[in-house]
């Protein structure tokens, strides 16, 4: 560290940043190239807010100074300097802004990042920590800022990126700020003119101040959305992107539009190729920043897209919208209003389109995007027709659990006498393929679209019917409705005499033995493997969504159902003939509970397993018994 200064105060990093700054020294980082990106993305910040200042202001510090970013090498001391005349910073606003990290979670993952084998810094920006990456590639670094606020005393900050940085006065003439980067001994590259240049090229073409870099101006500064759009090129278009979204992704897909009337706006939206929600970094904030005839405006604009659309970047430029507008008054803008439903319009029709010709396409954003995006189904009322259209979900015709089907896919293939779309909820494709419920859909060969997601079925509930189609979970199928859906014979030789009554007399020990834990026992038409299962009343939601429920509210009760009972079953045809001989009625009864927990199993829900195990082990003993011949032998 360099000589002690009169007037130096000394202070300690928040721990947050000195554990971030330990990572940033000390890994090995591939792409270390963006703390330039990062550091020209603050000074263009600090611009844009002078410029924006300037509009209402006219008393600050100066008012002739052009508004641009200077990039100078000094090849023999290795030191970089990148400067700005933006709004700089007074000592407190050093201390506030370059000492902590404002952001929540951003150390979380960068610690996360610091793990993997490989690490790619070209995403620090997007985690608000920008300015640290310098610590990449320098060991020490000085800011040196005049505040446009008049009559503030420059200050110069300087730290080696270790726990402590020092602060004192300093004399500069000018506003703005100076970022004096004294390098590693294995940084040199970044004193080399061409290199900067190229770096500029790559990250920052599209900053709108100049960039002067070695007495040149290295950028090129067009505001890309007021150019025809035959103009611009595809890797024009994509850089653009890169440059919006501090990312290296190439983005999935764009859409570029003008509009001259009602209201005359551009724009230029993107959506991303990944989904960083997915990978755990909290809630995406907006990306669409709004202009006002290329002046920015907001940087994160909420109003112009709707949540469910929170992860597609870009801008909006309109000469309509007042600069001076301010955020509360946003909300009741009506120009911002009608942009938005354009846009929104306009976003579906564009999916809609690449779902029907690039399949694979549409897949991926749904694979990344779908989550979020089915959230529209719920707040979108205008536009539920076209989000219905835009659903996928995974069904029974699909090959695995990765294969994607439309609703309009399933009614096209539904067969003729078929009234209605079914689905089934579960945790995963395996439970929904053994599950009992599917059995008569499996038969008759019905589609059933399977729900894993426990959402989906809050949102296809709330959707009611697709194409005039009634949207019905298979346990709570209407089985009357399935009837004449290749209809079967049914064959009643091998049953036992008097079964009719036997099994009636069953039905009704079920009822007594279960009387606290079902609503009511009955003869099934869906099973034809399983020997019973437990359905749904109408109305009542899924085992999956009343636990999601429970986890929310922990006096909820899951709701009792009905015991279905297959009459063709052998075991239960044996189980009637039992029931009629008052000897056995110990273990019918148990054979009863242990029926019923296996049903309640394979909806998801493990009733009572202290009492099953010892239940299962007499019933076992029962078994070896009569294996041996030693047990009861009554036959009736
Ligand atoms: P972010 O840019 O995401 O806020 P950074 O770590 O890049 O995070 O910067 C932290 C803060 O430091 C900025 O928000 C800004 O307040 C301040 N800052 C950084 N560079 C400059 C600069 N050149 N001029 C004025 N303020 C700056
Ligand atoms: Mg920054």
């Amino acid at each position: 560290m360099a000589e002690t200064v009169k007037h130096e105060e000394s202070f300690e990093f928040q721990a947050e940043i000195k554990k971030l700054l330990d990572i940033l020294s000390h890994s090995l980082y591939t792409h270390k190239e963006v703390f330039l990106r990062e550091l020209i993305s603050n000074a263009s910040d600090a611009l844009t807010k002078m410029r924006f200042h300037s509009l209402a202001n006219h008393d600050y510090e100066g008012k002739d100074l052009p508004l641009e970013i200077k990039i100078d090498v000094d090849e023999k001391n290795k030191i970089l300097t990148v400067s700005d005349s933006g709004i700089g910073m007074t000592k407190d606003e050093v201390v506030q802004n370059i000492g902590t990290i404002a952001k929540s979670g951003s150390l979380e993952f960068i610690k996360n990042l610091s793990e993997q084998a490989k690490k790619d810094s070209s995403i620090i920006g997007q985690f608000g920590v920008g300015f640290y990456a310098v610590f990449m590639v320098a060991d020490e670094v000085r800011i040196r800022t005049k505040s446009y606020k008049k009559d503030e005393p420059a200050y110069e900050w300087r730290s080696d990126g270790s726990g402590k940085y020092f602060l004192h006065p300093v004399e500069k003439e000018s506003r703005g700020t100076d970022i004096v980067i004294h390098l590693k001994d294995d940084e040199k590259e970044y004193t080399d003119k061409s290199r900067i240049q190229e770096i500029i090229k790559k990250y920052s073409n599209f900053v709108s101040f100049p960039i002067i870099a070695g007495g040149e101006k290295a950028n090129q500064i067009t505001a890309v959305w007021k150019e025809p759009k035959k103009n611009v090129t595809d890797e024009q278009y994509t850089e653009f992107y890169k440059f919006i979204s501090n990312t290296e992704e190439t983005p999935l897909f764009r859409l570029h539009t003008s509009a001259e009337a009602p209201i005359q706006f551009y724009s230029i939206l993107y959506c991303p190729a990944t989904n960083q929600e997915i990978y755990g970094f909290k809630k995406l904030d907006h990306g669409v920043q709004l202009y006002s005839n290329k002046i920015l405006i907001q940087a994160d604009c909420k109003l112009l897209l709707p949540e469910y659309m929170r992860f597609i970047r870009g801008v909006v430029d309109s000469a309509d919208i007042p600069l001076n507008i301010s955020r509360e008054t946003f909300q009741d803008n009506r120009i911002v209003h009608k942009i938005k439903s354009i846009l929104v319009k306009q976003i579906l029709t564009l999916l809609q389109d690449i779902a029907k010709k690039e399949k694979e396409k549409y897949e991926t954003f749904w694979r990344q995007f779908g989550r979020i995006f089915k959230e529209g189904l719920h707040f979108d009322f205008e536009n539920r027709d076209a989000l219905a259209q835009l659903m996928r979900f995974n069904s029974s015709t699909c090959a695995d659990a990765d294969g994607l089907i439309s609703l309009k896919e399933y009614v096209d293939r539904m067969k003729p006498e078929q009234k209605e779309i079914y689905y089934i909820t579960a945790v995963n494709r395996e439970t929904m393929e053994k599950s009992p419920y599917l059995e008569i859909f499996r038969k008759k060969g019905i589609e059933v679209l399977y729900l894993i997601d426990p959402h989906d079925e809050f949102l296809l509930t709330s959707l009611i019917e697709f194409e005039k189609k009634p949207i019905r979970s298979a346990d709570q199928a209407n089985l009357d409705l399935l009837k004449d859906i290749d209809k079967e014979i049914v064959d009643t030789s091998s049953e036992p005499q008097n079964y009719d009554d036997m099994f009636k007399h069953l039905l009704k020990t079920v009822r007594v033995v279960l009387a606290d834990k079902i609503i009511d026992a009955r003869e099934s038409h869906r099973l034809s493997d399983s020997p019973c299962c437990l359905v749904n009343p109408d109305g009542v939601p899924s085992v999956h969504v009343q636990k999601l429920i429970q986890m929310m509210d922990k006096d909820y009760r899951i709701s009792k159902k009905i015991m279905e009972i297959n009459r063709k079953h052998r075991m239960v045809q044996n189980l009637a003939r039992m029931n009629e001989n008052p000897g056995l009625q110990q273990l019918v009864e148990k054979i009863v509970l242990q029926l019923f927990e296996n049903a309640s199993m394979q909806d998801g829900v493990i009733y009572d397993p202290l009492s099953m195990v010892p239940r299962l082990n007499e019933l076992m003993e029962e078994l070896t018994k009569a294996m041996l011949g030693e047990g009861k032998r009554i036959i009736v």
